[in-house]
């Protein structure tokens, strides 16, 4: 059997350099090399909802966005299946079942969604359709048989809990459903690229990202904000590398090639010494950021453009993708059902 890939995001915001660095890269790069018989991108509106219910609007605002950032980073509709989770009923009928197989206490120990009702406020009271977003997603995954799952590293609890259902699934009504694979970034930063104020992850939810579709200025604007090393008060003042959110992010996005434009220093290592001895200012590594943002933004802010103009090609890019994942999730849905021994007119 081929490869099937899947993987989503939530629409609670633009896409940002941390989706960019952490999955979106990968995808289009698993797209481009072409090893997979099928490859599905989703928008999770259903997740979503599950800790912004009373905020629907929020969701609708953003389902656009989203499609937007992912065709500006270029993924292509016509090789990947871009759609939408809550048009397709059998993800709902699929997680119903599962629901079974999961504990609450299983749920509860899982460390993403631990942080996560903690980042919400969630402690007292959580919703029981945000406790179990963990089964929805274990849906999401085997209903398109995929074996590869490109996503950050906050996703391995999450994809171990999909495994988990698959494994007590098989072995309770024979084999049907297949376990994936995290397709991750090579470095750790990438994994999980920090915020713009030093914070473990760049998050929507956290406010501290730069968005796929800012503008020059915006970008500008962030980048002379962020956080370096607070004891690096005068320009001649030796400074830290480590933990200094500009040389993290020049770690990830640039190479020496763009050191030497944009600075006058051969290297990003030789910047660095240069910065630990004292007498390189933070305005100026700041402005090397800027100029190495821009030139992997500005493209991106261009495809963006054009398909802004075009938006009946993305509702037609959406309903296609969606029907063709119809399709797939119901035929699994079916097997499912069988396997279980409730396909009572089949
Ligand atoms: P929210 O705060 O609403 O959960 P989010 O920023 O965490 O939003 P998601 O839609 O939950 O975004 O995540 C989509 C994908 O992007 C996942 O694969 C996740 O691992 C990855 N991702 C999100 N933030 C980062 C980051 N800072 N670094 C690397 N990958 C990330
Ligand atoms: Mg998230």
């Amino acid at each position: 059997m081929g490869n099937i890939i899947l993987t989503g995001d939530r629409p609670t915001g633009r896409l940002h350099l941390g989706h960019y660095i952490g999955t979106l890269k990968n995808r289009v790069r698993m797209q481009n090399e072409g090893n997979y018989d099928e490859m599905y991108v989703m928008i999770a509106d259903a997740q979503a909802l599950t800790d912004n219910f009373d905020n629907p609007k929020k969701i609708q605002d953003n389902l656009h966005e989203v499609i937007l950032d992912y065709l500006s980073v270029g993924i292509d509709p016509n090789k990947v299946n871009i759609f939408i989770q809550s048009e397709v009923d059998a993800l709902t009928t699929l997680t119903y079942y599962y629901m079974n197989l999961v504990t609450v206490s299983r749920l509860q120990r899982n460390p993403t969604i631990k942080t996560e009702i903690k980042q919400r406020g969630f402690e007292t009271s959580v919703p029981m359709g945000f406790l179990n977003y963990p089964v929805s997603q274990a849906a999401d995954i085997t209903a398109f048989k995929a074996n590869l799952v490109p996503v950050g590293d906050d996703q391995l609890p999450l994809l171990e809990q999909t495994n988990e259902v698959v494994r007590t699934f098989n072995r309770i009504y024979g084999d049907t459903l297949v376990e994936c694979e995290a397709i991750l970034p090579e470095s750790d930063i990438e994994k999980r690229l920090p915020g713009l104020d030093g914070n473990a992850k760049m998050s929507k939810s956290l406010n501290n990202c730069i968005y796929l579709a800012d503008s020059s200025e915006e970008v500008h604007k962030k980048v002379m904000s962020m956080y370096t090393d607070p004891n690096h008060i005068n320009v001649s003042d030796p400074g830290k590398v480590e933990g200094n959110m500009v040389f993290t992010y020049l770690d990830v996005f640039s190479n020496d090639e763009q050191i030497k434009k944009y600075s006058e220093f051969s290297s990003l290592d030789e910047m660095k010494e240069q910065y630990k001895k004292g007498g390189l200012g933070d305005v100026k590594i700041k402005k090397v950021l800027y100029e190495v943002l821009e030139e992997l933004l500005t493209p991106f802010r261009e495809k963006r453009k054009y398909y802004e103009e075009h938006m009946d090609e993305v509702d037609k890019i959406l309903k296609e993708g969606t029907i063709k994942a119809k399709e797939k999730a119901s035929k699994t849905l079916k097997e499912v059902k069988k396997a279980i021994g409730i396909d009572y007119f089949e």
